[in-house]
């Protein structure tokens, strides 16, 4: 599958995140990961810090899949608000996923720390616009719910959000916790540092065939000609994952981006906060380490990659209109624009562990939604814990037969 086209930032602006030899002959090893985006790489992190040996494969360059196109806002909201995931699975449920998540930016900050920094990674305020006037009370409910559970957010009216910015909304969820990353840079630093600490990683290796034997050890074989025998499996090939799961678990759906040109000042920005929004067409904003603005969004239910390419310039267009009626005092000019595939679960949630009807050794590491990366660093640890310990306290919450994921 053809995970994103156009013309990704951040490679492009950054070069090889890492390079890694493919596969050259048979290895054995206690954990093999498959797919070396972000979720591999944090997973491989978090296994070589722990002593675990592990090799990860795959069969593209290291984070050149959707990683390479991810534009990387860091959010611990989910895509369903807490009010709505509170209804589907309870208020204590809902909010110890979002306190989680709320961790994982923390641990993102600290790992980005551990590596040296260099990888974008910031703090930001996070502002939700309501799109829509009537979507002022829903806004409202999330401030409350969010509020009582000790989240730091201010809902905003519109007079209270002129002092703040210019931006045109009606009412606005102000929240301090937020943060920004290069996930692409990161990924490749996480490899180096598992490298370093024992992994084995092999890039342009792909897997084409994988068996279980009795003894409950993997083989997977690559088109390279060599195998990896393993004691666990972890399955992080990102929104590849229909060879290994049973249709209906995930929708896929195409989703578009821009980066402007950069300039020196953008008029009517709030403190350099992320912003985004209620309703639909989705639309969310952040600022780049060098000036300029990212613009994403307006995502449509294709999964077929060429019908998805098809509408790049259309979706470009209207992300550049958007971003000029948002911020009407700036000069914006799309500099490159790109596009992927992207999938979403009914609940808002990951799939993080083994299947209820597969082997106890084989693990899922699918972050689906708008905030991919902030669930790849909860899969990384729930997985190590599963490997290490042999439970996780959290695995419980996002397993793959839990009623919310289900139609
Ligand atoms: C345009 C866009 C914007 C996004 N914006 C955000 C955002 O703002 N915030 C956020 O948190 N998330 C965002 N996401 C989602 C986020 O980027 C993803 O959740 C994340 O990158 C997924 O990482 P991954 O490692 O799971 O998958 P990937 O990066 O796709 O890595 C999986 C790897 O598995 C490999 N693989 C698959 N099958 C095989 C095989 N058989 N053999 C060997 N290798 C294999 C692939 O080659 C691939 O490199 C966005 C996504 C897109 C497309």
């Amino acid at each position: 599958m053809n995970l994103h086209s156009g013309t990704p930032f951040w490679p492009l602006r950054d070069g090889l995140s890492a390079v890694f030899p493919p596969l050259g002959g048979a290895e054995d090893t206690e954990v093999a990961i498959l797919g070396a985006g972000i979720t591999g790489a944090l997973i491989a992190h978090s296994l070589a810090e722990a002593g675990v040996p592990c090799v990860v494969l795959d069969r593209r360059d290291a984070a050149s899949g959707s990683t390479a196109a991810s534009t990387a806002l860091l959010q611990y909201e989910l895509d369903v608000p807490l009010h709505r995931l509170a209804s589907m699975i309870g208020e204590q449920n809902a909010v110890r996923v979002y306190k989680l998540c709320l961790r994982s930016l923390d641990r993102l900050g600290q790992i980005d720390r551990s590596l040296g920094g260099g990888h974008g990674f910031r703090r930001r305020q996070s502002l939700q616009g309501a799109a829509r006037k009537a979507h002022a009370a829903a806004l409202r409910r999330e401030a409350d719910i969010r509020s009582r559970n000790g989240f730091d957010v201010e809902l905003l009216d519109r007079r209270s959000l002129r002092k703040l910015c210019a931006l045109p909304y009606h009412h606005a969820l102000l929240s301090e916790d937020a943060a920004e990353v290069d996930a692409y840079l990161l990924t490749g630093s996480l490899l180096m540092a598992a490298a370093k600490a024992g992994a084995n990683i092999h890039d342009r290796t792909a897997v084409t065939r994988m068996r279980r034997a009795r003894n409950g050890n993997i083989t997977l074989w690559t088109d390279r000609g060599h195998c990896v025998r393993a004691r666990h499996l972890v399955i992080a090939t990102g929104y590849e994952t229909r060879p290994y799961l049973p249709d209906g678990i995930v929708s896929l759906v195409s989703t578009y981006a821009l980066v402007t040109e950069p300039q020196p000042e953008w008029p009517g920005w709030p403190e350099n906060c992320l912003i985004w929004e209620t309703g639909r067409p989705y639309c969310y904003l952040r600022r780049t380490p060098d000036g300029r603005v990212i613009a994403g969004g307006y995502d449509e239910p294709l999964t077929d990659p060429a019908k998805r390419d098809e509408m790049l310039p259309a979706k470009a267009a209207a992300l550049l209109r958007k971003l000029r009626r948002l911020l009407p005092g700036a000069c914006c000019e799309t500099a490159w624009s790109w596009c992927g595939t992207f999938a979403e679960t009914r609940d808002g949630m990951p799939h993080i562990g083994p299947r209820p009807d597969g082997p106890p050794n084989v693990y899922f590491a699918l972050g689906y939604g708008g905030n991919g990366i902030t669930f790849s660093q909860l899969a990384s640890e729930i997985i190590r814990d599963l490997v290490v310990e042999g439970q996780s306290p959290e695995a419980d919450l996002f397993r793959f037969d839990r009623p919310s994921a289900r139609d």
